[in-house]
C-alpha cells in the first residue's frame, strides 16, 4: 500500500483525532494511523474516562465534542474541583469511542486501526515515508506532512529528534494501571468521605488516604504506602460504576518493551491490591467488582520532544504571551507532576506543586507558542499532545485531555495552512493560522 496523502497523523488519542479532523475538514487528504483497536488513546483504551479541562480556556473542537456528549447524556461536568481551575468531565467510554469514530470519518479523514509505525524514511531533513506494520505485513505510506500524536513522541524519535525523559535522572512520573469497578454504593462512600472533612489539611479523600494507606500497609493489604491517591471517580450518576485511578508503579521504565511489560504486570497486581483495600476499609465497596483493568497502561510521561521552542514553567507561571500563540492554558505556579518514587519527600513535592496558588490571576492565561508544536530538525513534522515541546512541569499541566484536544487542533490546522500555501510548517503565516483557529472555535 502506498498512497500520497497531504497529512498523516500517527496516534489516535484525543490529540491525534483532533489533528486529523482539523486537517481533513480544511480539505487535506488525511490518514490517521492507530496501533490499537480504538480511537481515544488513554481516554479509552487507557480507561481514563474523565476529561479534565480548564474551566475557562477549554475551547475548539474538543469542547464541541464534549458538549455534544453532555447533551446526549454520555458525559457530565463536575464543577467542584477544589484546587485548580479545572472541570472534571466523566464520560461513557463506549459513547466516546463511537463519537470519535464518527467525528473522524465524517471529516473525510481515512483511518487505519491495528496498524503501527515501525520506522520512517527521511531525506534532506524531511520525512518521505512511514513504514507501517499491520495484519498483512509491512507497508509504506507517504505524505507531504506528518503529525506525531503518539503520546510517546515515537515518530519524532524515529526522525532523529532530540528529546527529554522525566527528571534530570530520567525518572518519569509513575504510571498507573487504571481499572473499572461496578457495584459501588456511592451514597455510603460519600457519607464516609464526609467524616474526613477537617480531619487534616487536605480534601476529605486526601485526609482519608493519609490515614488508611499506612494502616493498609501494616495489615499487608497494600505493598506500598502511596499517599498520592486520585481515587475513584463515578462515571454515571445512574449506575454504580467508577474508574479507579490509584496505585503508582514507582520506578517503572516506560519506553522499552521490557520495561513496559514489567510495569504492566506490576500494575495488574497493584490494581487487585486496591480492590482489596477498598473492600476492606471503605464503606460502599463491600460488593465492588473489578470488571477490567486498562488495556493500555496509563503512562503520564515518556518523551518530551525538543521542538523549535521548549515552553517553560517560567512562561506558564508568568502568563507570558507569544506572537505565535496557538492556544491558551492555565497560568500560575501550579502543575500536576506525579512523583517518581514512593518517598515521602517526593509526595510532598508533588502536593506542593499541585496545590500552588502563588501568582494566580483569575482572568489571565498562559500561551502555547506554535513553535512548541514544530519538530526542530524535521521540516515536515508537527507534534501534538503529550509529547509537546515543553519542560517537565509545563508538560505536567498540558497533558490533560482538554489541552491535548487543543494541541491537536492547532497542529492539524497548521498542517492544512501549510498544505494550502505550499510553505513548510515553519514558514506559514501566523495570522492565517490564528485566524483559522479562531474561526474554528479556539480562543487565542
Ligand atoms: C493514570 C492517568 C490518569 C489520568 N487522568 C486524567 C484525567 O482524569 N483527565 C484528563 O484529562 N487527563 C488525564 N490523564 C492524562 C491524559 O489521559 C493523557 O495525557 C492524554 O489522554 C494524552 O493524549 P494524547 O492524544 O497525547 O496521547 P495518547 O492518549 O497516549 O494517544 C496516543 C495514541 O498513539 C498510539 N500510538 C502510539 N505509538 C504508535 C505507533 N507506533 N503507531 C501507531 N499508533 C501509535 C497509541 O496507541 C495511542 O492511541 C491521565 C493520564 C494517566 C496516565
Amino acid at each position: 500500500m502506498e498512497q500520497i496523502y497531504d497529512v498523516i497523523v500517527v496516534g489516535g488519542g484525543m490529540a491525534g483525532v483532533s489533528a486529523a479532523v482539523s486537517a481533513a475538514r480544511l480539505g487535506c487528504r488525511t490518514l490517521l494511523i492507530e496501533k490499537n483497536a480504538m480511537l481515544g488513546g488513554l481516554g479509552t483504551s487507557g480507561l481514563m474516562t474523565m476529561v479534565m479541562a480548564s474551566r475557562r480556556w477549554f475551547s475548539g473542537l474538543g469542547k464541541t465534542l464534549i458538549d455534544s456528549l453532555i447533551a446526549q447524556g454520555d458525559a457530565r461536568i463536575i464543577d467542584d474541583y477544589p484546587v485548580k481551575d479545572y472541570q472534571r468531565i466523566p464520560f461513557d467510554g463506549e459513547a466516546m469511542k463511537r463519537a470519535l469514530d464518527s467525528l473522524l470519518l465524517s471529516s473525510g479523514a481515512e483511518l487505519l486501526l491495528y496498524s503501527h509505525i515501525t520506522g520512517i524514511e527521511k531525506e534532506n531533513g524531511k520525512i518521505t515515508a512511514l513504514r507501517v506494520n499491520g495484519g498483512e505485513g509491512d507497508f509504506r505510506v507517504t505524505a507531504k506532512l506528518f503529525i506525531d500524536a503518539t503520546g510517546d513522541g515515537q515518530l519524532a524519535y524515529y526522525a532523529g529528534e532530540d528529546y527529554d525523559i522525566g527528571d534530570d535522572s530520567g525518572n518519569v512520573q509513575a504510571p498507573t494501571m487504571t481499572a473499572y469497578y461496578c457495584g459501588i454504593d456511592f451514597d455510603r462512600y460519600e457519607a464516609f468521605l464526609k467524616t474526613y472533612e477537617g480531619k487534616g489539611d487536605g480534601i476529605p479523600k486526601v485526609n482519608m488516604i493519609r490515614e488508611l494507606a499506612p494502616k493498609a500497609v501494616a495489615d499487608g493489604v497494600l505493598s506500598v504506602c502511596d499517599l498520592h491517591h486520585p481515587g475513584i471517580f463515578r462515571i454515571s450518576p445512574c449506575f454504580n460504576v467508577g474508574v479507579m485511578n490509584a496505585g503508582h508503579i514507582y520506578g517503572a521504565e516506560c519506553i522499552s518493551p521490557k520495561g513496559l511489560t514489567e510495569a504492566t504486570i506490576a500494575g495488574r497486581k497493584m490494581a487487585k491490591e486496591y480492590l482489596d483495600f477498598y473492600r476492606r476499609y471503605v464503606p460502599g465497596f463491600e460488593h465492588a467488582y473489578m470488571t477490567n483493568t486498562c488495556s493500555t497502561l496509563g503512562l503520564r510521561e515518556t518523551r518530551r520532544i525538543r521542538g523549535r521552542y521548549i515552553t517553560t514553567f517560567e512562561d506558564k507561571a508568568s502568563y507570558r504571551k507569544f506572537e505565535d500563540a496557538v492556544m491558551r492554558f492555565d497560568g500560575g505556579a501550579v502543575s500536576d507532576v506525579h512523583a517518581s518514587s514512593a518517598a515521602r519527600e517526593a509526595y510532598d513535592a508533588y502536593y506542593k506543586l499541585f496545590t500552588a496558588r502563588e501568582g494566580l490571576r483569575e482572568d489571565d492565561w498562559a500561551e502555547l507558542p506554535y513553535r512548541s508544536l514544530l519538530a526542530d530538525r524535521t521540516e515536515n513534522l508537527l507534534l501534538a499532545g503529550r509529547c509537546v515541546s515543553a519542560d517537565r512541569k509545563t508538560q505536567g499541566q498540558l497533558r490533560i485531555m482538554g489541552y491535548c484536544f487543543m494541541m491537536g487542533q492547532a497542529s492539524g490546522t497548521a498542517a492544512a495552512v501549510s498544505v494550502r500555501s505550499g510553505e513548510l510548517p515553519g514558514e506559514i503565516d501566523m495570522h492565517t493560522l490564528q485566524y483559522q483557529l479562531e474561526k474554528d472555535g479556539m480562543e487565542i
